[in-house]
């Protein structure tokens, strides 16, 4: 078994606080879902993963969160998508208490870094945010990157630099699955979305990771928000 060094998350999680946008991007999500919930935060469409080291100081600082149980969802979604055993040993999975329990102070990294991991290179190099595609049709932002703000990318990448730095392991796991991103993008001969550290924005290339410099607004859009209407409204016609 690894030995992690200690992460100081009560330091990490001041450091990156900052909102991904300046609108509520929940209330543009959250009609899409028969429930009403933002998907992100829907126990039946994403289960948070912590760290454990993260999970002890989340249990001393607030009775949000709970260790995740078969039962914390009713439908079949999560156990189809789910294989315990394929967590890593350094981690855990929660669920909170609910979407109008949340406390922002008290948000795991996985709620704050949601819809994005850090994309690493063949080269095992950090280049910046890559979304998790598996949400293409129920998060609203990953069609909507232009309203990522440069703060929020600015603190994601100080924070997964801090975490590579002192957890070489972690920057391991995310090169796995960024490979894992560019095989499903090659297969769809597409090329992904990087919001760089940079600053710019990319699309790379899954083949061979060339990148080129694009605008925000040439990214594609997903169902239902590739052409957006609002379904309350939609329901009042
Ligand atoms: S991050 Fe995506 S899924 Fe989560 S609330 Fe915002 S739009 Fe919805
Ligand atoms: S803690 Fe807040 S942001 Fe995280 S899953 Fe729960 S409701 Fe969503």
């Amino acid at each position: 078994m690894i030995d992690y060094p200690q992460l100081n998350f009560d330091k990490l999680y001041k450091s990156f606080h900052t909102p991904l946008s300046n609108l509520d991007c929940g209330k543009k999500c959250a009609p899409y879902n028969p429930n009403g919930i933002p998907f992100c935060c829907d126990i039946c469409h994403a289960i948070p993963a912590v760290y454990k080291s993260e999970w002890a100081t989340l249990k001393k600082s607030a009775d949000l969160w709970h260790l995740w149980k078969q039962e914390d969802c009713q439908s079949a979604l999560v156990s189809e998508k789910i294989n315990v055993n394929d967590l890593p040993e350094n981690m855990l999975l929660l669920a909170c208490k609910g979407v109008q329990y949340c406390q922002r102070n008290y948000r795991a990294i996985s709620c704050r870094q949601f819809p994005f991991f850090p994309y690493v290179s063949q080269d095992f190099r950090f280049l910046g945010m890559a979304y998790e595609w598996e949400f293409e049709n129920q998060c609203w932002v990953i069609s909507h990157l232009e309203q990522v703000s440069s703060a929020f990318r600015q603190e994601f990448v100080s924070t997964f630099d801090e975490i590579f730095n002192l957890w070489p392991e972690e920057m391991e796991s995310y090169a796995i699955k960024s490979e894992e991103m560019r095989a499903v993008f090659k297969h769809r001969r597409q090329r992904i979305p990087i919001l760089h550290r940079n600053g710019k924005n990319y699309l790379l290339s899954p083949g061979n990771e060339r990148i080129r410099m694009t605008t925000v607004t040439k990214f594609r859009k997903f169902n239902p928000y590739s052409n957006e209407f609002n379904p309350q409204q939609r329901r009042q016609q």
